[in-house]
C-alpha cells in the first residue's frame, strides 16, 4: 500500500484579494478596529455587516476567538457564578471552558449514535436541573433536529445559545445554524470554515443582548462605530454598568477574512465533494458506521466521523498506529488521555463528574479525520483506500 503524504493540517494559501488588503490595513498602520480616518468604515465593521447579512442577523460582533464569543455570549444572557448551563457531553474543550469562564456549571447532555444532543435526556436534565440555557456545540459539524429542540426549548422557556464553530455555512430545512436562538458564536480559527489564525463572530437579533455584548467586547464609548451594531438607545440603560473585557478583532484579521466569506458557499462545495466521497467509500467497508445525516441537514464536510462500534481499547489503538504509518491522521475520540484537539468530559476535571453512558459508549467507537481543501479527490481515494486496508487487517479479530 502506498502512503499517502499530504499534510491534515495544511490549509489553503489565502485568496490574492486577501493578501491585497492585507497589506493595505498594514500600509495604512490602522490596525485597531476604532483607529479610522475621517469617513472611513474599519474592516471589523465591514466584517461584521457582511457577516450578519450572510446570516440573515440584526447584528453582528467580531471578536477576538469563537471561545471568546461562547462566554461573552453566556454572560450577555445573563448566566453568572454557579448558574447551570446545559450543554453537549461531546464537544471541544473550549464549550466547558467558556461555560468555566462565567463561573458556571456545566451541565453535560449525552449524545446520540449520530453525534448530536439527545434531546430525550435534554428534556430530562432540564427538568432534574433548572437551568435555564442551552449552550448547544454543533460539535464536528453535525446538526440535532433543530425544528424538535426549538420547540422543546420554546415549550421550557430555555435560552438557546448556538456553538457554530463547524457550521459556518451550515443549515437546517433552509435555516442557517447560527439563527435558531438567541444567539450564534462562530469561529475563524485556523481549522475551521474562514481562517484567520484567531477570531471570532457572535451574531443575534437581540439589541439589549448585542449592546451588552459590544460593551462587553471592549468597546469602550465607541459602540456607535460598529458595522451591525443595535440603535444608540439601546446601549444607555447599559452603557456604564457592562465592565470591559477587551477581546476585540483588528483589522488585519477582519481584511483577511471579508474576501474569504465571498468564497464560503463556493467552499462548502468543495469540501462536500470531498466529504462525499470519502463517506460514500468509508459507509462501503464493512464494520464502518457512518452517523446518518437527515434530508434537512445542510452540512459543511470539513471533517468526517465513523464509528467502529465493535472495537476495543486495543483494536482503536492498532487501527489509529497503522494508519499513521501510512500516513493517514485520525484521531480516536475514546482516548481517556486527550490528545491534540480531543478530548473527553473525563478529562474535564475542573468539572463536577457526570454519568454519561451513552455517550461513553458512542464516543469508545468513535474516529475522527480533517479534510482540508488541500486534498484532492483522488487524495480522498488513495485516503479510502488506506483504511479499508488497515481495518481488513484489524477487523478480523474485532468485526465478526
Ligand atoms: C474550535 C471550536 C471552538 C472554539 O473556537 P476558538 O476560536 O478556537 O476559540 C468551539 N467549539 C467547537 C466545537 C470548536 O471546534
Amino acid at each position: 500500500m502506498d502512503p499517502f503524504r499530504g499534510s491534515f493540517t495544511q490549509q489553503e494559501a489565502l485568496p490574492e484579494a486577501a493578501v491585497a488588503a492585507a497589506i493595505d490595513v498594514i500600509r495604512g498602520g490602522r490596525l485597531h478596529r476604532y483607529n479610522v480616518a475621517e469617513g472611513e468604515q474599519s474592516s471589523v465593521s465591514r466584517l461584521e455587516r457582511a457577516f450578519a447579512d450572510y446570516l440573515g442577523a440584526r447584528y453582528c460582533l467580531a471578536c477576538a476567538s469563537g471561545g471568546y464569543a461562547m462566554s461573552l455570549a453566556l454572560r450577555a444572557a445573563g448566566v453568572g457564578p454557579g448558574d447551570r448551563v446545559l450543554t453537549n457531553a461531546f464537544t471541544l474543550a473550549p464549550v466547558p471552558g467558556a461555560i468555566a469562564g462565567v463561573a458556571a456549571r456545566p451541565v453535560l447532555v449525552d449524545i446520540t449514535e449520530d453525534l448530536v444532543i439527545d434531546l430525550e435526556d435534554l428534556r430530562r436534565k432540564i427538568a432534574s436541573t433548572g437551568a435555564r440555557v442551552l449552550l448547544l456545540s454543533n460539535m464536528r459539524g453535525h446538526l440535532c433536529n433543530m425544528d424538535a429542540l426549538v420547540a422543546l426549548l420554546d415549550d421550557a422557556g430555555i435560552v438557546l445559545i448556538e456553538d457554530c464553530a463547524h457550521t459556518m455555512g451550515a443549515g437546517w430545512n433552509g435555516r442557517p445554524s447560527g439563527s435558531f436562538g438567541l444567539a450564534g458564536c462562530f469561529s475563524t480559527q485556523t481549522y475551521k470554515h474562514l481562517n484567520s489564525g484567531e477570531g471570532g463572530l457572535l451574531t443575534s437579533d437581540n439589541a439589549e443582548f448585542m449592546a451588552r455584548a459590544i460593551m462587553l467586547s471592549g468597546s469602550y464609548m465607541h459602540y456607535e462605530r460598529h458595522g451591525a451594531a443595535p440603535p444608540r438607545e439601546a446601549f444607555d440603560a447599559i452603557r456604564l454598568e457592562t465592565p470591559n473585557m477587551s477581546g476585540r478583532m483588528d483589522n488585519l484579521r477582519a481584511a483577511i477574512l471579508l474576501p474569504q466569506l465571498a468564497a464560503l458557499d463556493e467552499n462548502t462545495r468543495r469540501w462536500n465533494a470531498r466529504y462525499d466521497l470519502l463517506a460514500t467509500r468509508l459507509s462501503a467497508i464493512p464494520g464502518v458506521v457512518l452517523p446518518n445525516r437527515p434530508q434537512a441537514e445542510a452540512y459543511v464536510g470539513s471533517s468526517i466521523q465513523f464509528r467502529l462500534p465493535w472495537v476495543d481499547e486495543a483494536s482503536a489503538r492498532e487501527f489509529i498506529a497503522a494508519n499513521k504509518v501510512l500516513g493517514v491522521e485520525l484521531k480516536w475520540f475514546g482516548d481517556a488521555d486527550p490528545t491534540g484537539f480531543t478530548s473527553n468530559h473525563h478529562s474535564w476535571t475542573y468539572i463536577e463528574p457526570q454519568d454519561l453512558k451513552q455517550t461513553d459508549r458512542v464516543l469508545a467507537g468513535l474516529f475522527d479525520m480533517r479534510i482540508p481543501l488541500t486534498f484532492t479527490l483522488d487524495d480522498c481515494e488513495h485516503i479510502a483506500g488506506i483504511i479499508a486496508h488497515t481495518l481488513a487487517h484489524i477487523s478480523l479479530d474485532g468485526a465478526a
